[in-house]
C-alpha cells in the first residue's frame, strides 16, 4: 500500500478551493489547480459582490426568504438556513484574511442592492469583488506551511476503488502524477463552457462533474443552468459580463428604439428575477429584435463604481455615455452538480465537493444574485471542518494513474460543435424534440471521441441534456416550451 503524501487534495483555486485549503490546517493539503493562483476560475471574475445580512435592519431570516423565493420552491430550506445564518461570519472571515471591501462614509461596509433581494445586502469591492477576494486568499495560501500548491495541473481522474477515494490523477506539463491522499475536495467550479455563449472562463468545462461521473458519484439537478441576461454581445468568447448591479443603479434594458420591453414581462422590469430578464431578452432576440443596456443614466459614475463594466465597453469600442450597449443572454451559473450534504460530503466516501461544482440545494431552481460566492466560502469551511473532525481519514490509496489522451484538431472541432448543440437545444428555452436531437448528436460524438477532456465534456453535456429531457415541467431557470400541462402539450412562449 502506498503512503499518503497529503491528508487532503483540494482541486481548484477559486474561492471554494482557497477557503477549504486554508481552513484545513493543520492537515497537509495539496492544492491542485488548472491555472495560476489569484487569477483562476470564475471567482476572479466575479463583479457584483457577496450577499450577507450585515446591514442594519437586515437578518439571515430575511436573506433566507429571498433565497427561497428565487429558488422557485426547489431549494433545501436547511441548506438555505445554514448559508444565510453563516453570512455575516463569512464576511468577517474574509476580512480577517485581508479582503478589503468598500466602506461608506461612516466606515461601515457599503452595501449594494441587486435584483430579487429585498434590501441592500451586497458586500463588494467596487465591481471587482472576486478579484479582491482571490488576491487576498491566494496571498494567504502562499504564506501558510500546510498547503503545497500545484499550478497548471489538471485533475483527470479520481483515484478510487469504487468504495473510497485514494487521491487524484493529474497531468501537468505533459506528465501524469497521482496525488495520493485519503480525502479529496472538488472545488472545480462551473460548466458554462459547455455552451457556445457563456460568461465563464476557459477552465469552466465541468471537469469536476466528469470526474464524479466516471467514479459513479451521485449528481443532481444537472439541468438547472442559470443564464445571465446581460452579457456584452460584442463577439468575445467568453462574453464579458455586465453586472446585475448596473440595473440596480439605474441602467435600463431597451430595444433599438429605446423601448423598455422588460416592463411588459414583469412589474419589477429591470429588477425582475434574473431568469425572467434572461428569457425576455432571449425572446426579444428570437423575434428578430436586439437588446441593449442603456448605461447613460449612470455614465458619470461608471468608471469609478463599475470599472470592469467600463473597461469591457471600452474594449468593445463603445462609449456608454453615448452608445446603447448590445447585450445577449449567456450560460452563467450551474445550480446542479455533485450532490452533497451540509458538510460537503458526496456519495463516495472520502470525496467532498464545494462551490459551484457542488449542489447543496441552496439555490434551488434559480440562484439569487451574489449568493454563490457566499455559498463557496460557507460550504468550503463546513467541508474543511468535517474533514478536520475526522482527522483527515477517508479511503485507502493504491490505484494506478489513467493516461490522458492529447487533444487533437478533430477533437477541437467536436468540442466547438458540442457547444453549438448545447446552446441551440439545451439553452434558455428547451423542448423535447430539440433535447432528443441534442442527445443523438452527443451520442454520436461519444462513439468516436477517445478518452480525454473532449470526451469528458461530451459526457457531462449528455448528462445535462438527459436531465433536461427528464424534467418535463418548467421550474426556475429550466424552461420547457413543450411543458406538459394537464396531459396536453402547451406552448409556454
Ligand atoms: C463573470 C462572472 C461574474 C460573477 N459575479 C458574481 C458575483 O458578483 N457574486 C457571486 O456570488 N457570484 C458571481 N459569479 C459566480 C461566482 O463567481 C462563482 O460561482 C464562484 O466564483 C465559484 O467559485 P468556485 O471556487 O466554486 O469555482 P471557480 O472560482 O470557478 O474556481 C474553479 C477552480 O477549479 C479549477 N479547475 C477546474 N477544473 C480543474 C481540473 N480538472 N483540475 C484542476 N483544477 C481545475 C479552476 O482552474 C479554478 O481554479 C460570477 C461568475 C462569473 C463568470
Amino acid at each position: 500500500m502506498k503512503r499518503f503524501e497529503a491528508d487532503v487534495v483540494v482541486v481548484g483555486s477559486g474561492l471554494a478551493g482557497l477557503a477549504a485549503a486554508l481552513e484545513l490546517a493543520p492537515l497537509r493539503v495539496h492544492l491542485v489547480t488548472r491555472g495560476v493562483l489569484g487569477a483562476d476560475g470564475a471567482t476572479a471574475w466575479a463583479q457584483g459582490g457577496i450577499a450577507a445580512a450585515v446591514g442594519p435592519g437586515d437578518s439571515p431570516a430575511a436573506h433566507a426568504r429571498d433565497t427561497l423565493a428565487a429558488g422557485d420552491g426547489w431549494s433545501e430550506p436547511r441548506a438555505v438556513e445554514a448559508l444565510t445564518a453563516a453570512g455575516p461570519a463569512a464576511i468577517a472571515w474574509l476580512q480577517a484574511r485581508g479582503v478589503d471591501f468598500d466602506r461608506d462614509g461612516a466606515g461601515d461596509l457599503a452595501l449594494g442592492r441587486e435584483a430579487a433581494h429585498g434590501r441592500a445586502r451586497i458586500v463588494h469591492a467596487r465591481d471587482r469583488t472576486g478579484a479582491e477576494v482571490a488576491r487576498a486568499l491566494s496571498a494567504r495560501v502562499r504564506e501558510v506551511a500546510h498547503v503545497r500548491v500545484f499550478e497548471r495541473a489538471r485533475a483527470l481522474r479520481l483515484a478510487s476503488d469504487g468504495a473510497a477515494i485514494a487521491g487524484v490523477h493529474t497531468v501537468a506539463r505533459g506528465g501524469v502524477r497521482t496525488h495520493v491522499a485519503p480525502c479529496v475536495v472538488l472545488a472545480t467550479g462551473g460548466c458554462g463552457q459547455l455552451f457556445r455563449h457563456t460568461t465563464n472562463p476557459a477552465e469552466a468545462t465541468g471537469d469536476g462533474l466528469a470526474l464524479a461521473l466516471e467514479a459513479g458519484v451521485r449528481l443532481r439537478d444537472l439541468e438547472l443552468v442559470q443564464f445571465h441576461p446581460t452579457a456584452l454581445a460584442a463577439g468575445r468568447d467568453p462574453m464579458p459580463l455586465l453586472s446585475e448591479a448596473l440595473r440596480g443603479h439605474g441602467a435600463r434594458v431597451v430595444d433599438r428604439g429605446g423601448c423598455r420591453f422588460l416592463a411588459l414581462a414583469h412589474p419589477d422590469a429591470e429588477l425582475a428575477p434574473r431568469d425572467v430578464v434572461a428569457r425576455a431578452v432571449a425572446r426579444q432576440m428570437r423575434a428578430g429584435g436586439q437588446a441593449f443596456l442603456d448605461l447613460r443614466p449612470l455614465a458619470r459614475e461608471l468608471g469609478e463604481r463599475f470599472p470592469a463594466a467600463a473597461a469591457a465597453c471600452a474594449d468593445a469600442g463603445l462609449d456608454p455615455a453615448r452608445d446603447l450597449v448590445p447585450i445577449a443572454p449567456a450560460a452563467h451559473y450551474h445550480m446542479g452538480g455533485i450532490a452533497t450534504d451540509l458538510a460537503g460530503r458526496s456519495s463516495l466516501p472520502g470525496l467532498w465537493a464545494c462551490g459551484e461544482v457542488a449542489a447543496t440545494g441552496v439555490h434551488g431552481a434559480n440562484r439569487l444574485a451574489s449568493n454563490s460566492l457566499l455559498e463557496a466560502v460557507v460550504f468550503a469551511r463546513r467541508a474543511a471542518a468535517d474533514i478536520r473532525a475526522r482527522g483527515g481519514r477517508g479511503g485507502d490509496p493504491g490505484l494506478a494513474p489513467a493516461r490522458p489522451a492529447p487533444a487533437s484538431r478533430p477533437q477541437r472541432a467536436a468540442v466547438a460543435r458540442l457547444r453549438d448543440v448545447m446552446w441551440e437545444e439545451v439553452g434558455l428555452l428547451r423542448q423535447g424534440d430539440g433535447l432528443r436531437a441534442a442527445l443523438r448528436e452527443i451520442d454520436q460524438s461519444l462513439r468516436v471521441l477517445p478518452p480525454g477532456p473532449a470526451r469528458d465534456r461530451a459526457r457531462v453535456s449528455r448528462a445535462l441534456a438527459a436531465a433536461a429531457l427528464d424534467r418535463v415541467h418548467s421550474r426556475g431557470a429550466h424552461v420547457r416550451l413543450d411543458e406538459v400541462v394537464k396531459g396536453s402539450v402547451a406552448c409556454a412562449c
